[in-house]
């Protein structure tokens, strides 16, 4: 993402955080800090409290976009990888509720974070299937 001008990822934090908070809450910028809505902390999120970014390592974005109208929710790592537990619990969440999942990981080169991310997709094989031929073509995934 890009706070005013700056490109934050993994490895490039954005200038006004802290490591513990934001430095300049009060003028945080609409797009994307208020706009944007951590699926931990959404009204009646299925996440228990465990799944918490800072603890799970994860980030859920729950109905990111939606794929022959079903929802798909989106993982994005805390790092370089969504730990196992929390992938699970998301794959097995994603299964039970019939919502395809699009999880990430973050690539390093040379020991250090990129700003890109290798997407799976995990749901119906027709879905997956579906993931693959945008990635080939490096189409947006919503
Ligand atoms: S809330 Fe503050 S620290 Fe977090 S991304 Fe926005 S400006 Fe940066």
């Amino acid at each position: 993402m890009e706070i005013q001008g700056h490109p934050v990822h993994p490895g490039r934090p954005c200038p006004h955080s802290t490591g513990q908070g934001c430095d300049d809450y009060a003028n945080r910028p609409k797009d994307p800090c208020i706009n944007f809505n951590c699926g931990w902390i959404v009204a009646e999120s299925p996440l228990p409290d465990w799944m918490k970014p800072d603890n799970a390592k994860v980030i859920v974005i729950f109905n990111k976009t939606t794929w022959r109208g079903l929802p798909v929710d989106v993982a994005v790592p805390v790092g370089r990888k969504i730990p196992p537990r929390a992938l699970n619990w998301l794959k097995d969440f994603a299964q039970r509720h019939g919502r395809p999942l699009l999880f990430s990981e973050q690539v390093k080169e040379n020991g250090k974070f990129t700003s890109r991310q290798l997407f799976s997709a995990h749901g119906p094989a027709e879905f997956q299937q579906h993931i693959a031929e945008l990635l080939r073509n490096n189409a947006p995934l919503w």
